[in-house]
C-alpha cells in the first residue's frame, strides 16, 4: 500500500509568492535556518491545503515559510529562511 504525498513541490506556491514579492519566485532560492541547507523554490515541500501556504525544508521538514491571505491582509512568517535570494523585479 502506496502513501500519497500531502505535499507538493514548492513552485506550486510560485504564484502566491510572486503576488507578494513582485518577481518569478521559481528563481528564488533559501537557506534553511534549522539545517542550513540551500535550496531552490521547487524543492522545498509546499502544503496548499489549510489556511494558508505552509513551505517545508526537503532535508528537516522544518516550516521554512508561512503565508496567510484574507480578503485584506497578508501575513508573511519566512522565520525558518536564513535568507532568501530572488531576481530583482523588472
Ligand atoms: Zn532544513
Amino acid at each position: 500500500m502506496s502513501q500519497t504525498p500531502h505535499f507538493l513541490d514548492g513552485n506550486a506556491a510560485a504564484g502566491e509568492l510572486e503576488s507578494l514579492f513582485g518577481t518569478d519566485m521559481t528563481q528564488a532560492s533559501g537557506r534553511c535556518r534549522g539545517c542550513s541547507a540551500e535550496m531552490v523554490l521547487a524543492q522545498t515541500h509546499a502544503y496548499l491545503g489549510g489556511p494558508g501556504t505552509v513551505l517545508r525544508c526537503p532535508g528537516c521538514e522544518g516550516v521554512l515559510l508561512r503565508l496567510v491571505r484574507s480578503p485584506s491582509r497578508m501575513w508573511l512568517d519566512a522565520g525558518g529562511l536564513a535568507y532568501i535570494q530572488m531576481p530583482v523585479p523588472a
